[in-house]
């Protein structure tokens, strides 16, 4: 069997290559007893006395380069500084490794770098080590960057995917389907692509301020697969089922009718600037309010609770119920 595209899309098809092809080649997965490999969350960590050191690494291979909201630059460092403080930890630094083609222009990497920085300043984030390679013209599309983070938590503390509990409220910070979508129109050329804009950004705010309020139980940034495959990812880990409520869902309008032009469920499409999480019942309330104070969490929304059973299910506005699965593959392919 051949890699396919769907095998880099972050759903069921991803899901088996990493089980059975990566998991199973490697001996050892954690160290010192800290979250590892087997847990396939957004990172790692290794307990070093009353700390934990949290890991991370990303590839990014996003098409196109640049696009409404951002470049690769802004999405490399985003999107491994979101890994970090999913985990519950504060993110410190970043490490940053760039393949770029022969023949690409120095104005447009000096641009990447300037956006990777400040995406980085905005969250006191470094940038620590890093490496540089060429390849042919005929080898490599544009530009590959490796990105790894670090961050620290305090031991015990760090935040898992997999910890949901039956009762808890199910938190989204901000509008759903905004980056893969925005990606597809502007790849498509629709008329309205201006409005619509990547979401991407580097949540620690809205981290951190949930962390200060409490009861933060569990939390996954919806990236490939989207919500959906984030969700979904959560309960069957957890082994909770989740029932979740169209009509509070945020999904803005342009982003509406881009789905629906290309038939494509904006609950399966990549955001790079959200947090979903599962927060105690009592502490939901002040969560939300404390992250709509954030920059990039003024549209956070309660939008379900985890229940007892096995799936992820979706109230429609007219009262039925509907099962929400994991995509087999990120509808939109190259999305990060
Ligand atoms: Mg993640």
């Amino acid at each position: 069997m051949k890699i396919g595209m769907s095998h880099g899309a972050g759903g069921e098809v991803m899901g088996n290559l990493i089980s059975e092809t990566i998991l199973k080649n490697i001996s050892k997965k954690s160290v010192n007893g800290g979250i590892g490999l087997n847990a396939l969350d957004d990172g790692a960590t290794i307990p070093l006395g009353d700390i934990e050191i949290v890991v991370t690494t990303d590839g990014h291979t996003i098409n196109p380069l640049f696009f409404p909201g951002g470049n690769i630059g802004r999405i490399s460092a985003a999107g491994t500084i979101n890994d970090i403080a999913v985990m519950g930890a504060k993110p410190l630094a970043i490490t940053n490794g760039m393949i770029i083609k022969e023949g690409f222009d120095i104005d447009d990497l000096d641009v990447i770098i300037k956006s990777m920085n400040e995406t980085c300043e905005e969250v006191d984030v470094g940038v620590i080590a890093g490496d540089t390679k060429v390849m042919e013209q005929d080898k490599l599309d544009g530009l590959v960057m490796v990105t790894s983070g670090l961050g620290i938590v305090q031991k015990g503390k760090a935040i898992r995917d997999s910890s949901l509990e039956v009762g808890d409220k199910i938190i989204i910070s901000g509008s759903v389907g905004d980056h893969g979508m925005s990606l597809m129109a502007f790849r498509k050329g629709f008329e309205f692509e201006t409005d619509l804009k990547s979401d991407v950004a580097p949540v620690w705010g809205v981290v951190s301020r949930s962390l200060d309020v409490g009861g933060v139980t569990a939390m996954k940034d919806p990236t490939r697969g989207g919500l959906a495959n984030a969700i979904n990812e959560m309960a069957k880990k957890s082994d909770v089922g989740v029932m979740l409520h169209d009509d509070l869902i945020p999904v803005k309008e342009e982003v509406k009718a881009v789905s629906d032009m290309l038939g494509i469920d904006p609950y399966d499409v990549a955001n790079e600037g959200k947090v979903v999480m599962g927060v105690k019942s009592e502490s939901a309330n002040d969560v939300l309010k404390a992250i709509r104070k954030d920059r990039y969490g003024h549209d956070a929304e309660i939008i379900g609770e985890v229940v007892e059973g096995s799936r992820v299910l979706v109230e429609t506005p007219v009262g039925g119920t509907r099962i929400l699965e994991s995509p087999i593959a990120d509808p939109v392919p190259r999305v990060c």
